[in-house]
């Protein structure tokens, strides 16, 4: 695929960027390299200078950047802008908690002095999707970075201005150039790259598919990987939940990112008691959102970020109407230029419908019912992924079943699944293994190196 940005409002090539050169991806690896040998001798204070530099610069420069990001993948401008300033925070999260995390470890061992020291493993390539095409890239490189690794940064084909945006920030904010850059190579490229022996680890935030490829790849040449894949989020309700909100939160949390969110609540799981009022009252709301150009500040829902996924995500729906799922709202493209797929509402899919147990990666919302407490954990577990899971109750005996059942990497209670630097995020089953964030994440890319002293 081109590397290119197409505007997804009018399906308008902007602009084409060429790929590397052979020689030109030698001389990136190469001064990966050589840039790893004298950045992983820097203090983490001069670190954290460069980090709360590129902090200011994301916050300052939130207006331009978040035109960017709108104007390649469709985002609504307001929270383009918003994702600039959010970046921001992992930044300043890991200026202040990376040394500390990071400090040699004591092991008492009697007698003899132990400890685990952290170090960093080199130069990282991190493989990242266009959705959140800065929060992405930055969750990853605020760690790695202020850790003493270097960063390889392979972008989605689609967002190669928010790549070299990033590359900007960090090289702007101080850090020596080939801490951390951008590659423009096709996906056919990633492999070479991944065998590289300079190379040392392998970050992907993508899809299952992608995600094998990586993991594959990456366990050939016997190298760390992380794996952020795909999700199908349940969000369930219980009879104790406080509805208002439950509803309002619910069709914020399918629609945020024009409904491109791994962690967007997909399935929405609904006491038998209230299915009913939770159906229409969801659907009335969803009736009322603003479709529109996303650099307009009144759009709620912009298009979705290439033609290909507007395709694919029309096709999931009409194959699941056709095996018998209920069609509430929605369901056709609109007839506009640009990949505008309206908010759409299904109900009931029977287990083979792709809206049972696929990923929809875009506003459509999918009902159903459960009988019990287990009935809702079993259709929350019905599908090959473990990414988060919201879950609606007022009862605490209740909460607990929920948290101890539902396979995922994350459970909100009373809130909708969002990604925090304080919080570990990340998934279980089909959507991935390692954590990002917090100080799990911070240590994906580390030797763990244990010294004992006698
Ligand atoms: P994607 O097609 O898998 O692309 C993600 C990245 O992987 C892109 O840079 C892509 O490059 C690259 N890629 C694709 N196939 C590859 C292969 N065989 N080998 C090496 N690299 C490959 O995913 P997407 O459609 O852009 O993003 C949406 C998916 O990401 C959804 O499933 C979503 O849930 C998931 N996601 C997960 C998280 C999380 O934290 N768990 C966060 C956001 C998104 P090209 O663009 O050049 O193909």
């Amino acid at each position: 695929m081109a590397i290119a940005t197409i505007d997804p409002t009018t399906g308008k090539t902007l602009r084409t960027f060429a790929t590397h050169t052979a020689e030109e991806l030698e001389a990136k690896l190469q001064l990966a390299t050589d840039t790893f040998a004298t950045y992983r001798q820097t203090q983490f204070a001069e670190r954290a200078t460069w980090m709360r530099r590129a902090a200011e610069l994301l916050e300052a420069e939130s207006s331009r950047y978040g035109r960017i990001m709108t104007e390649e993948m469709g985002k609504p401008l307001e929270a383009a802008k918003a994702e600039a300033r959010k970046c921001a925070t992992a930044c300043r999260y890991y200026v202040s908690k990376a040394e500390g995390l990071l400090r040699d470890q004591p092991i008492e061992v009697g007698g003899d002095r132990a400890f685990v020291r952290y170090q960093p493993l080199g130069p990282v390539l991190a493989i990242m999707p266009w959705n959140f095409p800065f929060w992405q890239v930055v969750r990853f490189a605020a760690p790695a970075l202020m850790a003493g690794n270097v960063g390889l940064l392979k972008h989605a084909h689609n967002v190669p201005q928010c790549a070299l945006a990033l590359e900007e920030v960090f090289l702007q904010a101080g850090f020596p150039k080939g801490a951390f850059q951008a590659l423009m190579i096709e996906t056919s490229e990633v492999n070479r790259v991944i065998d590289d022996p300079r190379v040392k680890a392998v970050t992907l935030t993508g899809s299952e598919g992608a995600g094998r490829a990586v993991g594959a790849a990456a366990g050939r040449a016997i190298k760390k990987v992380v794996l952020e894949l795909g999700g199908s989020d349940p969000f369930v309700v219980m009879p104790s939940a406080d509805l208002d909100r439950a509803v309002e939160t619910a069709v914020t949390a399918r629609l945020i990112n024009n409904g491109q969110s791994c962690i967007a609540a997909k399935r929405f799981i609904v006491a038998e008691s209230i299915a009913a009022d939770f159906e229409r009252r969801f659907v009335e709301r969803m009736k009322r959102v603003t479709v529109g150009d996303p650099m307009d500040p009144k759009t709620d829902l912009g298009p979705l970020a290439t033609e290909g996924i507007l395709k694919g995500l029309h096709a999931q729906v009409e194959e699941s109407v056709k095996a018998g799922t209920r069609l509430l709202l929605g369901g056709k493209p609109l007839e506009r230029p640009g990949n505008f797929y309206p908010a759409t509402v299904l109900a009931d899919p029977p287990p083979k419908a792709p809206a049972f147990h696929d990923e929809l990666f875009g506003p459509v919302a999918t009902l159903l019912r459960a009988r019990d407490v287990d009935h809702a954990i079993e259709l929350a577990n019905a599908t090959p992924f473990g990414l988060g899971a919201s879950v609606w109750t007022r009862d605490e005996a209740e909460q607990r079943r929920f948290i101890d059942g539902i396979d995922s990497g994350m459970v909100f209670v009373n809130e909708m699944v969002a990604s925090d630097p304080r919080l570990p995020f990340g998934g279980v089953k089909h959507s991935g293994h390692g954590r990002e964030l917090a100080d799990l994440g911070l240590r994906e890319f580390v030797n763990a190196k244990t010294v004992r002293i006698s």
